[in-house]
């Protein structure tokens, strides 16, 4: 179907039909050496052998998993089952976490457009109607005016409402939030204070708490095993011990000092809590940040204990039930320790989801004292608590900013401070800080693998990202120079790696990502050997 006329409620027809098939030539075009198109990641082809089992029938990708053909009663209750949690998402005992922010979002809107240009997704696609940033609004809107009020009801079209609700809909819409990052871009832009990264979120939240349909990533595999295992990653604690002892080692190889790490240790003052991706994909940061506390003398300790040691809580993308229940498990394992506060680790969503979104549950006793890793981290650098370098930090290097981080939380000065005082050769992203573009892996996608949903997060999600790491490099884009992305957040920090991979950005361009605690470790004057190794991976 021709994007220019797509309308609201084209997501009710044509099921066989694809709602969208973006043409490749669409896409918006990357500077050199990608200029011609080598080395882009293709859009997304349907695996053939799950054409006839998964529903593709939004844009021909599938995060989700949801069947092509559901029984008709099973259709049926799906159905019913959105229209009920409908209700509740507009209830306000029902919905008291988000239900005025989405009120005043779905209303106050004045179908303006000006949010469109902002979102990256949309514009990467080379402006599909379907991810405009407003479009799922409108189709919420349409129903909540056909089903949900008298008007509507007698008289749809003359209501501008004549969309049906029906299985394709509910399938197509259920996609479709997960077709936006909630990066919140879009909500910066919007004159009137909508935010449809939030309808996005509350879209989510009643599939997930009234239907039963979320990614598996995010649920099953995400806080479901978080809380019964004690990490999203299936990191255990007796496993988490075993790395820790290889960290000790690795820092000994590294420093030459024997360290014992402290895990566990009751009364310290800081309980560091790191994403446990960190631990099984990116040793070097947690390693890093333990060389930087050790070397501060910090009073602080790591936790072994069932969620002590796993910053991420995606419930904050999907499901404000499980959101609390990860939220409260952290807490309590702080309190049981008796530390003095939580540092989150670089994790931007941990960052949100800790500091700021969970103020909303953390009242009384659990009110427990959290915060970013970042105003520490800057008393020892740019105070000069640890002795540094920036000589030895003698490469380019560009600043991502984690939405969570930046535009969500207003974190834009101190990890430009620190990397100011460690890097020589450091460069800004245009746009940058609350300006930024969302790495395309955000609320969740870094670590959703469903289907072909990774390639559509390679060419498309994350396709602004990629554009802005080439531009800035494009005076030493030859593959002789080693460039650095500091990506102070694990999930950007997947996300970044996965789009240099499929662009095979290393082998062309000699492009590195990593984290901002490297660098510091990097320059440290101690350090015999360079702590970035500059292998790929
Ligand atoms: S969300 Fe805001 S910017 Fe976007 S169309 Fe509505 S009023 Fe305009
Ligand atoms: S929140 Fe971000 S990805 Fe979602 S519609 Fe807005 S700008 Fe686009």
């Amino acid at each position: 179907m021709n994007k220019k006329r797509t309308k609201i409620a084209d997501i009710s027809r044509g099921r066989e039909d694809q709602l969208l098939e973006i043409p490749p030539g669409e896409l918006s075009a990357l500077p050199c050496p990608y200029e011609k198109g080598e080395g882009s990641a293709p859009v997304p082809a349907i695996p053939e052998q799950h054409k006839e089992k998964y529903d593709f029938s939004l844009d021909g990708v599938s995060a989700l998993g949801l069947p092509k053909n559901p029984s008709p009663e099973e259709q049926d209750r799906l159905v019913e089952g959105f229209l009920s949690g409908l209700r509740k998402l507009l209830s306000k005992d029902d919905n008291w976490t988000f239900w005025q922010q989405l009120v005043l979002s779905l209303e106050a809107c004045t179908h303006c457009q000006t949010c469109n240009d902002a979102c990256p997704i949309y514009t990467a696609s080379g402006k599909q109607e379907i991810y405009r940033p407003t479009y799922r609004a409108e189709v919420l809107r349409s129903i909540v005016n056909r089903y949900l009020k008298k008007s509507g009801r007698a008289f749809p079209k003359l209501m501008g409402c004549d969309i049906e609700l029906n299985w394709t809909t509910v399938a197509r819409l259920a996609e479709l939030s997960f077709r936006c990052t909630m990066c919140r871009r879009c909500a910066s832009w919007c004159p009137m204070g909508s935010d449809n990264g939030l309808i996005t979120h509350e879209l989510r939240k009643l599939f997930s708490q009234e239907m039963g349909i979320a990614a598996k990533e995010l649920h099953a595999q995400g806080s479901v095993r978080q809380l019964e295992v004690g990490a999203s990653t299936g990191l255990r604690p007796k496993a988490f011990k075993g790395i820790v002892e290889f960290m000790e080692e690795e820092i000994e190889a590294k420093t030459g000092r024997a360290t014992k790490l402290p895990v566990d240790r009751e009364g310290a003052d800081i309980l560091f809590l790191h994403n446990s991706g960190e631990f099984l994909s990116w040793l070097e940061n947690p390693i890093a940040f333990a060389i930087i506390l050790e070397a501060a003398g910090k009073s602080w300790t790591l936790s072994s204990e069932l969620a002590g040691y796993e910053a991420t809580n995606y419930g904050v993308w999907y499901d404000d039930v499980q959101f609390a229940r990860v939220a409260l498990k952290q807490i309590e394992v702080a309190r049981k320790l008796g530390v003095k506060k939580i540092v989150v680790g670089e994790c931007g969503h941990a960052h949100k989801a800790l500091t700021v979104i969970a103020d909303r549950i953390l009242t009384g006793e659990n009110n427990f004292p959290r915060e970013s890793f970042l105003p520490l981290l800057e008393d020892l650098v740019c105070n000069e608590k640890i002795k540094l370098d920036p000589g030895k930090n003698d490469f380019p290097v560009v600043l991502h900013d984690p939405c969570n981080m930046v535009r969500l939380m207003g974190i834009v000065e101190p990890q430009r401070r620190i990397i100011r005082k460690i890097c020589p050769k450091f460069r800004e992203m245009e746009p940058h800080g609350v300006d930024n573009y969302c790495c395309g892996g955000g609320s969740g996608f870094a670590i959703m693998q469903s289907l072909n949903f990774p390639e559509w997060k390679s060419s498309v999600s994350g396709r602004m990202k990629m554009k802005q790491i080439l531009d800035s490099f494009q005076d030493v884009i030859r593959p002789e120079i080693n460039k650095y992305v500091c990506a102070p957040c694990s999930n950007c920090k997947g996300q970044i790696r996965d789009i240099l991979a499929v662009h095979h950005a290393w082998e062309k361009c000699r492009i590195f990502y990593g984290g901002l605690a490297e660098l510091v470790v990097n320059a440290m004057v101690d350090m015999k050997e360079p702590f970035i190794t500059w292998e790929w991976r």
